[in-house]
């Protein structure tokens, strides 16, 4: 790897600003369900600490949009970490206020500060300039530890490099060698699994996995928009209306080229979006009008699974349904017993996949998990992640 990286410098008595990545999910009452992330971030704290640095933490949490959201504050994130760390984390409440940069000015070696959500402030998304130099002002050197946001080009992960020496955290080293010795060269048949909620994201990554994978698998939410691009009635499921036309064009694509790109043949359908709405499950193409898709059927289960069980490898980010809910769990458990089951080299990422497989007890058979889940599809895809590329050359 050709970036620097933290063991390469002298981080004794200099402040440190680490951009981790702490967005852990959260349930309704705001408590922390996965754990994962934070403890991620913990051998690069624990090297700032015995080394003697000054540490200043930063991270977002959720979809705030650029405004202060009350369930949104890393309060629970800094308790968690102490916890942790058994060291008390002095948590702030702003990024950029009077009273943070006293603190950091006062901040002694081992210290660690927390900052407030990033994503609170709009000019984080924004990557603005000026927020980019505050932020750089209030440390000597820049670490980049959150892999998981690494192909986002926001102001903590890429503007900020522009002032301050910037070098990778251990994370975000072991995250981009993992994936380079699984994913480079993968061994054939390579089958995607994709699901999840985020469906913007993932659909607009699929048309460049036609140059890798073999079989995409889709579930979850994301797979509604495709569904529906070929003609399917998909009641109130989740849509990405704008993205019908590109769904068509990457399935005629995928069809020329040989690959198999597979949608569920039946599906759990629910009345409301409730964990007790009344469900049943139905043949795709009767998918009643304002029912929802929220889980795939058993059919599709057992097709997605023979599938799996030829692969060689696999990477897994999504949940097949919304899993949380018991009624709607089947398919992500079914899937998650499937892979461990099959033979492939697997890599499942993204915070609530991790959360499902661990939730099933099958983390520890999973040859390598990432903390992050768009930003592994962007790698797969052979796209340099802008947040990587912007830190300092060896
Ligand atoms: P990850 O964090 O692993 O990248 P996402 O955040 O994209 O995954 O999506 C996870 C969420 O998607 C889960 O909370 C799950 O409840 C939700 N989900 C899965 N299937 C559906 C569906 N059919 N409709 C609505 N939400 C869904
Ligand atoms: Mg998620």
């Amino acid at each position: 790897m050709n970036k620097k990286s933290i063991k390469d410098i002298d981080v004794k008595n200099k402040k440190i600003f680490v951009r981790v990545d702490l967005n852990v999910p959260l349930d309704d009452e705001g408590n922390i369900t996965d754990e994962t992330r934070i403890i991620a971030s913990l051998p690069t704290i624990d090297y700032l600490i015995k080394n003697n640095a000054k540490i200043i933490l930063a991270s977002h949490l959720g979809r705030p949009k650029g405004k202060f959201v009350e369930k949104l504050k890393m309060d629970p994130v800094a308790i968690a970490l102490g916890k942790h760390l058994d060291k008390e984390i002095k948590k702030m409440d702003y990024v950029i206020s009077d009273k943070v940069k006293n603190e950091v000015k006062d901040l002694r070696s081992g210290d660690i500060l927390l900052l407030e959500n990033l994503r609170f402030d709009p000019r984080e998304k924004s990557n603005d300039d000026n927020f980019s130099r505050e932020l750089a002002k209030l440390a000597d050197i820049y670490v980049n530890d959150a892999f998981g946001t690494s192909h986002r080009k926001h102001a903590s992960m890429v503007g900020i490099c522009k002032y301050i020496p910037s070098v990778m955290g251990l994370l975000l080293e072991k995250e981009l060698r993992s994936l380079s010795s699984l994913l480079k060269k993968p061994k054939h048949p390579f089958v995607t699994i994709l699901g999840g909620s985020k469906i913007s994201d993932k659909i607009g990554v699929v048309r460049n996995l036609l140059n890798v994978v073999d079989t995409v698998i889709a579930g979850g939410g994301m797979c509604y928009t495709f569904l529906k691009s070929i003609g399917f009635e998909i009641g109130n499921s989740l849509l990405e209306e704008d993205m019908l036309e590109y769904c068509k064009q990457v399935l005629d694509e995928f069809k020329d080229k040989g690959k198999k790109f597979m949608l569920p043949e039946d599906v759990v359908v629910a009345k409301e979006f409730k964990h007790d709405s009344i469900l049943k499950t139905v043949n795709i193409e009767e998918i009643p009008e304002d029912w929802l898709g929220l889980d795939i059927g058993p059919r599709t289960i057992d097709k997605y699974k023979e599938e799996i069980m030829r692969a060689k490898t696999i990477l897994w980010n999504g949940p097949m349904g919304v899993f949380e809910w018991e009624s709607f769990e089947k398919g992500t458990k079914e899937i998650a017993y499937a892979i461990i089951e099959s033979k492939a080299k697997t890599v499942v990422g993204g915070g609530d996949t991790i959360a499902a497989v661990k939730k099933y007890s099958v983390a520890d058979k999973i040859s390598y998990i990432t903390t992050g889940g768009g930003a592994s599809l962007k790698f797969l895809e052979g796209v340099k992640l802008p947040a990587v590329e912007a830190l300092n050359n060896k």
